[in-house]
């Protein structure tokens, strides 16, 4: 039985043309007590196309007319991924501010208003020099960022550029993940478990299990895991890999949110 997924697109997002019925229908199926609807919210991204402008009033009253309809089957969470930027902050924030999110996922999408997975930033860069960048931009992200509750696949830099660029640079990287974490933990945010690692052939979660276990080591204790699924049948896929990892480190709980707030959910 599957808890909750803290990670879903619907066709609100420029990426996804999944229907909100049935990623609903979905998580219910799964058993799911809970499930976070998480479309993008992007600013400031060279090349940035329309479809990628979430209609934010819009997106809100449709996922709460949706958490109404299905209510006595499934609390439904009216969350959103939002793609932050050291200089994007005053704006995403205020953006946030408005709404009554139970949930927000912070996620580092693009360095210098470039978009990681567009290849641009791969030309100047070779693998060693664009992890060390991304994780100096996380940092500044974490250290002024206050309004969200995660910070999403938080070492998916080696997603993009092809083989080269595959595989994290752990202990090279391991002076600014600490102190990213660190940080995260000082302002009680916690980190999520994504399952698309998987999806992506990487066999892996974003983040890896060191990084995972580090986060805990340092104190860490919010967590969440999501599928970052665009279509329904990747809901709810390969949580049965995170649960047992969890398990395996004396981690025996993750969070739903409501209303911001972390609430500690046992893993059976
Ligand atoms: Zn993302
Ligand atoms: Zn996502």
């Amino acid at each position: 039985m599957l808890i909750n997924d803290y990670h879903i697109h619907s066709r609100f997002s420029g990426d996804s043309n999944e229907d909100l019925d049935k990623i609903i229908e979905k998580g219910i199926e799964l058993g799911m007590s809970d499930m976070a609807i998480t479309d993008h919210l992007e600013y400031d991204i060279v090349g940035m196309t329309d479809k990628w402008k979430l209609n934010l009033d819009d997106y809100v009253s449709t996922i709460l007319k949706y958490k109404e309809k299905y209510k006595d089957k499934i609390d439904l969470k009216l969350g959103v991924e939002i793609g932050i930027q050291p200089h994007t902050r005053e704006h995403l924030e205020k953006q946030v501010e408005k709404y009554p999110f139970d949930f927000v996922i912070a996620s580092t999408h693009a360095l210098d208003r470039h978009d990681i997975a567009m290849g641009e930033l791969q030309k100047h860069r070779n693998k060693e020099q664009l992890q060390r960048y991304y994780f100096e931009t996380v940092l500044k992200n974490v250290k002024t960022y206050n309004n969200f509750n995660v910070y999403g696949h938080i070492d998916f830099i080696t997603r993009y550029g092809g083989s080269e660029y595959r595989g994290l640079n752990y202990k090279e990287n391991l002076d600014l993940i600490d102190e990213i974490l660190r940080t995260l933990i000082s302002k009680n945010k916690g980190i999520e478990i994504n399952t698309s690692g998987y999806r992506y052939k990487e066999d892996r979660f974003y983040p890896c299990t060191d990084l995972l276990k580090r986060y805990f080591e340092l104190g860490g204790e919010i967590i969440t895991i999501g599928s970052d699924s665009h279509i329904k049948d990747y809901i709810g896929k390969d949580f049965d890999i995170a649960y047992d990892f969890l398990k395996s480190i004396g981690v025996n709980y993750i969070c739903s949110f409501d209303q911001m707030q972390p609430v500690f959910k046992k893993i059976k």
